[in-house]
């Protein structure tokens, strides 16, 4: 289980998060939506260890998590949304040195590496050097690194940006299989029909506060809207109508 409790943080005296509260059980699926600049990668860079909040508390698993946590932190990946990756190695070499981070032992590399290369199909890749990727095969490449660990919390910053439709679709299968199996998925994005596939709850956040969540079915009562494309406008609207 994931819990976030009034998460704070502040760059250059500006706050990007005022207070985020999220409660996350096994296999849930969590969609955060949002303005530009709402605070959606910033909560998502410290659930990733990345940076620290100046206030608020995260329990995984009921225990205290922190940025230098080392042992709960090899039970969560993320896919950030600017793809960092080491240009002078090959696709396969990147997955190993992924994997030495996580431990994943040697003989077990083989089977997962051929099934992600496969999955995503960029199998010619596999041994070209990652700086002659584009930047959808980038993107394959950190999806296969996140998901090859078997996170049980899985942290996903737009992660369907670049992925072509055929391979996006197979993407949302095995997003779906993960969280049958009890991962943790927690994303942001853009994508309205993204959120509305494949989560079971989604939250909206707006300068820093998650302002309303819920399934899309209590989303779309509440808001009175008849898709998600219409509950999101009038709760962005209204929001800042309110102000
Ligand atoms: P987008 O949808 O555009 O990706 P977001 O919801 O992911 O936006 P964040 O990137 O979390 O938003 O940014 C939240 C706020 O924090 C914004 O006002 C942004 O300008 C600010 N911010 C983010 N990173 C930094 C940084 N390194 N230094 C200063 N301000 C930052």
């Amino acid at each position: 289980m994931l819990e976030i409790h009034g998460l704070v943080k502040t760059y250059n005296n500006h706050p990007a998060l005022r207070g985020i509260d999220l409660k996350l059980e096994k296999g849930e699926v969590y969609g955060l939506l949002g303005p530009n600049g709402a605070g959606k990668t910033t909560t998502l860079k410290i659930l990733a260890g990345l940076i620290s909040p100046d206030s608020g508390d995260i329990f995984v698993n009921g225990e205290r998590y922190h940025r230098d946590h080392g042992s709960l932190k090899q039970i969560i990946s993320y896919v950030p949304d600017q793809p960092f990756v080491y240009p002078k190695l090959t696709g396969e070499e990147h997955l190993h040195f992924f994997a030495d981070l996580y431990k994943i032992p040697r003989d077990k590399r083989k089977e997962k590496f051929d099934f992600f290369f496969d999955y995503l199909e960029f199998e010619l890749y596999r041994f070209e050097l990652v700086e002659t990727y584009s930047a959808g095969t980038r993107q394959k490449l950190l999806i296969s690194q996140a998901l090859m660990v078997e996170p049980e919390i899985l942290l996903l910053d737009e992660p369907l940006t670049s992925i072509d439709p055929l391979v996006a679709r197979k993407f949302k299968q095995l997003l779906k299989q993960k969280s049958a199996g009890g991962t943790i998925i927690l994303f942001a994005t853009h994508i309205l029909s993204l959120a509305q596939e494949v989560s079971r709850r989604i939250g909206i956040i707006i300068d820093g506060k998650i302002i309303t969540e819920g399934s899309l079915e209590e989303l779309l009562k509440i808001s009175q809207g008849k898709d998600i494309e219409e509950f999101y406008f009038n709760t962005v609207i209204n929001y800042e109508k309110s102000l």
